[in-house]
């Protein structure tokens, strides 16, 4: 057997079975944990048949406040009338936060869990690798802004950016601006301060 067959059997998840998400801190697709269990019974046949899990571990976990389901298992899967090995899935959920209990925190934990043993799988790796990156951005994004990035100003001679112009005191003479403004009125084109200067000596010596 081809041994990307699973991977690309399971790999794209229909539109129905997305749902966008944004909690606040990421952003991504959740998939229906029904298609889940419909690909692994379309590709491994009925549960309990061609495929099922073990609860390994079910506990609870702390984090200040918040309270998190853990639920850990192992998925397994029959493949030309062998079991496989153990194929690992761990999975949280919150349970209580601020007071305010969930009594879905565990089976939500177990659906967690079963989808990281499906992804081992490839199963929904399409989703996955588009949720990562939008995961990534979400976490960039909102942070401090980057530092504006300086208009690009190219002298029209070297090609060099136009800066601001700081005299041997190292105060500011001319910013960017006021030097393009004054270049291309005396130069008819943007210059530098150097060219400028150069520019200045050539008109110089042509009208002497
Ligand atoms: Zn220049």
């Amino acid at each position: 057997m081809d041994n990307l067959f699973i991977y690309e059997q399971g790999r794209s998840v229909p539109k129905e079975a997305q749902k966008p998400f944004n909690n606040g801190r990421f952003s991504g697709t959740d998939i229906n944990p029904m298609w889940r269990i419909k690909k692994l019974t379309e590709l491994f046949g009925p549960a309990g048949i061609g495929w099922y899990y073990e609860v390994t571990s079910e506990r609870s976990e702390e984090h200040g406040d918040v309270v998190i389901a853990v639920v850990d298992l192992n998925l397994y899967i029959k493949l030309g009338g062998e079991w496989s090995k153990p194929i690992y899935g761990t999975g949280g959920n919150v349970i209580l936060r601020k007071g305010q209990v969930s009594d879905e925190g565990y089976k939500m934990a177990l659906t967690d869990a079963l989808s990281v043993a499906c992804k081992a799988l490839g199963i929904g790796a399409d989703v996955y690798f588009s949720a990562d990156k939008t995961k990534y951005m979400a976490v960039e994004e909102p942070k401090e802004a980057k530092p504006k990035v300086e208009a690009h100003n190219p002298c029209s001679d070297c090609g060099g950016e136009i800066l601001t112009y700081f005299g041997e005191d190292g105060k500011p003479k001319a910013t960017a601006a006021q030097i393009i403004n004054r270049t291309v009125a005396a130069y008819g084109r943007p210059l530098c301060w150097d060219c400028a200067t150069k520019a200045k000596l050539r008109a110089a010596a042509e009208s002497a």
